[in-house]
């Protein structure tokens, strides 16, 4: 019996699978089920981490992700749940048997400051972070900057009300699937706007209520983000201690009726 393949008729229609995973959903506050931010993209022409806190190295390793061939990494800012593992993965990439005959490029991109924090930790220590086996290349980019951040998957930045040089940031496929991951941030207008109409809003909700700093989202923010732009799905991460005691999805229901999800450590969602 022949099968149709529909990507074979309408090649132009059919967007290839992205997959998510989890590697932390939590904060700076160590927590023994949630280690702090970072996320595994892998697309059909490569995989991107998103964010680098101190647990990355070993989490993409439990989770089974192929580390030594990562393709690119996106920093959000300088915090140190999303900054504070680039180093110690790359001293551990420099030394790793996996990696010593890879010759594929490394790419890194984050806002203007990467490179100084980089330099300046590795002049400390005098580890070489920047001297692999394989060739990488660090870009500093602006808020509002689109560039190409794995092949034929491109990147736009938007600056966000958090620190002054934090971002989010749109990954799309050509006529496909797109990415929204908004890292830590307050709630602004032009953020909503940033955020329509994904596949997958990867959206920070770090306080159940009466949220102490306004650098970051409670849940009826997150959920008025959600309500306005629409996503395919929703994935609410960065997750304080408090909420160990809610049921965040039995919450975000009441406040608006799409797709949400928790993220915990170890989640892999496909879209
Ligand atoms: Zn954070
Ligand atoms: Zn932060």
């Amino acid at each position: 019996m022949i099968e149709y393949d529909p990507s074979y008729i309408f090649p132009q229609m059919v967007s290839s699978i992205m997959k998510l995973v989890v590697l932390g959903s939590g904060t700076s506050v160590p927590h023994a089920r949630r280690a702090a931010a970072g996320f595994w993209l892998q697309t059909n022409t490569g995989s991107l981490l998103l964010d680098a806190s101190a647990d990355i190295a070993h989490r993409s390793a439990q989770e089974r992700l192929d580390w030594p061939n990562l393709d690119s990494i996106w920093i959000s800012h300088f915090h140190l749940d999303h900054l504070g593992g680039l180093a110690p993965f790359l001293f551990g990439v420099r030394w790793a048997p996996q990696t010593q005959r890879r010759r594929k490029e490394l790419r890194i991109f984050g806002p203007h400051g990467l490179r100084r924090i980089l330099e300046t930790f590795d002049a400390a220590g005098e580890y070489k972070l920047l001297d692999q086996p394989f060739p990488l290349q660090l870009f500093e980019v602006e808020p509002n900057q689109q560039f190409e951040i794995l092949p034929d998957i491109f990147a736009r930045t938007f600056s966000t009300p958090h620190t002054p040089e934090s971002m989010a940031i749109r990954i799309s496929e050509r006529d496909g699937n797109s990415i929204v991951y908004t890292s830590d941030t307050g709630l602004s207008e032009e953020l909503i706007d940033f955020c329509g109409a994904a596949s997958v809003l990867l959206l920070e909700c770090s306080f159940h209520r009466g949220k102490p700093v306004k650098t970051h989202l409670e849940l009826s923010e997150a959920m008025e983000i959600a309500r306005v732009s629409a996503p395919e799905r929703l994935v609410l991460t960065h997750l304080y201690p408090e909420w160990d005691e809610v049921d965040i999805v039995a919450e975000a229901k009441k406040l608006w009726p799409g797709e949400t999800i928790e993220a915990f450590d170890g989640l892999h969602l496909e879209f």
